[in-house]
Parts: C-alpha cells; structure tokens; sequence
C-alpha cells in the first residue's frame, strides 16, 4: 500500500512538473500545427526556463527578472547575472549569518567585495558617506552593490544620533541615503546602524530599524586577525549578525579566514536585506541584535502540554 501511494505520488509529482513545463515553454512550432491554426506563444510569467545550463526566471510581467528578487513561495533569494542567469541562491530554511562591516568605505573595501565575490557569498557594509570621496571616489560602494554584499548606511559623517535633533538625524540619514543610492544601494529603507551603537530615546522617530549586533569582535581594539577570527567563528548560532570594520588590514586577514570558515560550519553568509527576508523583517524604531529564528513547538512540547491537560482534569 505504501509503495503504492508513492508511486502515485510521483508519477502525480512528474505530471505536474510537466504541465509547468508546458505552462512556461509553452513555445509552438507553427509547422506542426494541422488545418492552419494559430499557435500564439504562451506568455511565460512566474516561471523557470533553463537555457544553456542557466536558470531564468520570468515574473509576473513576462519579463526575466534581473538583480536580486525574492520568490516567497520558494523561500529562497536569487542573484543574477546582467542577463538574468541565476549566479546565487540564498535558502531561507537554511541557517544563516550576517556579517557587518562598519565605518568605511577605506582601502581595504575593495579586498573585502573581491573575497565575498570569491565565496559567492554577501555581507553588508554600513558606510560613512562622507568618506567616500576619500577613497576610490565610489568606485568601492559601486563594487558593494554590483557584488553579493549590500550597501547600508552609518549616517553621513558618523554622528551619534543620540546627540542630535530630530531633524538632524533625519538630516544625517538622508543625506547619506542620496549617496549611496548613487552607488546602487537598494532597500526600502536602506538598512542603518546606528555609530557608537547608539539609540537614544529618539529611536521612535527613525523611518527604519535600527541594526545592531549579536556578536561584538572588538576588531577596533585589538587589531588582531587571530582574535578577531576566534570571536567571529566560535559559538555562531543561525541569524547572528557580526559586527567588524572594514578600515584594518586586521580585520581583512580575519575575514579571509572567517567567511570559508563559517560556510564550512553550514552557514550562508548573507546581508542584513537577505536576513530580515525570512525572519520577520524589520520595523521603524525597532532595535535589532540578532534575527533568529523563530523557534517552533516540538512535538515533545505538544505532547507535554497535552499530558499535563489531561491530568489537571483527573
Ligand atoms: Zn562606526
């Protein structure tokens, strides 16, 4: 019986397979139509064509989508080549970790996207936008977004926002925001941390979250690849966000160490945008320190529950 029902399944599973296939390929070759019908192509929306060995995905307008989008039903993130070639997957039933990086761009930027590039992997980098003329005139923060890291934002020039007025910090914010769009920052907001770790009790005035960390490596202080490496790989725990900076030769050699590391332990290295995709997102005001997930009710718990209602009634 139970062979049986798993044949069924299949063979149901292969059918539907190829009625998607159909759905979206739906091409129709005009010669093999009989008694002169029209054959219009099938429009393909909200489906996979492979090409050439290469995934693509049309959306919803017919077009193939390009960049990085998000296919909920999948879970799963995609990034692509300028074509629409899948490059990188990010699965949001995997474990997952951010890395941050603060305080640059510096001449170390460039190192760090061409290291996360090499492990097809993300990480964000919360810039300082008025230093971003200071090193390679954004030749840096352009590289962030055309790789698989995400440009955030530290404020323009590094202002504890604790210090400051409303209207200042909305000032710092979006000053800093029209920067880094030009250099291909996406979100909607995008994603800030606060400098110092600063909240202060304006936080509810802020149009976006405010990011935090879990995992604090102290790179500043000790500018030691060994300890910043030690901090950064022991004990890390699916939807940890890590904070380093990106201005320490240190702190590079650190990562070159780190990022094979942490994807051998299981994790995907992902941005902040990535992270907050699938646990829950974020919210204006909200302080964040970590994004883990939600933790689901066993089995065992259920069973416990249901053992301890049946005795409170006896
Ligand atoms: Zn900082």
């Amino acid at each position: 019986m139970k062979f049986n029902m798993k044949k069924l399944m299949a063979c149901t599973l292969i059918f539907v397979m190829v009625l998607g296939l159909c759905a979206c390929g739906g091409k129709k070759d005009k010669k093999e139509s009989k008694g002169g019908d029209v054959f219009k192509e099938e429009p393909k929306t909200n489906c996979w064509e492979e090409k050439d060995g290469k995934q693509y995905y049309y959306g919803e307008d017919g077009e193939v989508m390009k960049g990085r989008f998000v296919l909920e039903d999948e879970q799963k993130i995609y990034y692509t080549d300028d074509d629409g070639a899948v490059k990188r997957t990010v699965d949001g039933k995997k474990p997952m970790v951010a890395l941050t990086y603060d305080d640059g761009p510096s001449q170390f930027t460039m190192d760090f996207v061409k290291l996360f590039t090499e492990y097809e992997s993300g990480a964000t980098f919360y810039e300082v936008g008025e230093r971003i003329d200071m090193f390679n005139f954004g030749e840096a923060e352009q590289a962030i977004s055309d790789s698989y890291c995400e440009l955030g934002s530290h404020t323009f020039n590094h202002k504890n926002i604790r210090n400051l007025s409303v209207e200042g910090m909305k000032k710092q914010l979006s000053k800093n925001d029209k920067i880094l769009r030009e250099y291909g920052a996406t979100g909607d907001p995008i994603t800030f941390r606060a400098p110092e770790g600063a909240v202060g009790d304006k936080k509810d005035t802020i149009d976006r979250a405010i990011i935090l960390w879990s995992v604090d490596t102290e790179d500043w202080r000790y500018r030691d690849a060994k300890k910043v490496y030690k901090k950064a790989t022991k004990d890390i725990k699916d939807g940890d966000i890590i904070l380093m900076h990106s201005l320490y030769e240190s702190t590079y050699k650190a990562s070159k160490k780190i990022v094979p590391e942490l994807i051998d332990q299981g994790f995907q290295l992902v941005t902040m945008q990535d992270l907050a995709e699938f646990r829950g997102g974020t919210k204006p005001g909200e302080v964040i320190f970590d994004m883990y997930p939600e933790v689901e009710e066993t089995t065992e718990d259920a069973a416990e529950e249901t053992t301890e209602e049946v005795t409170e009634e006896k």
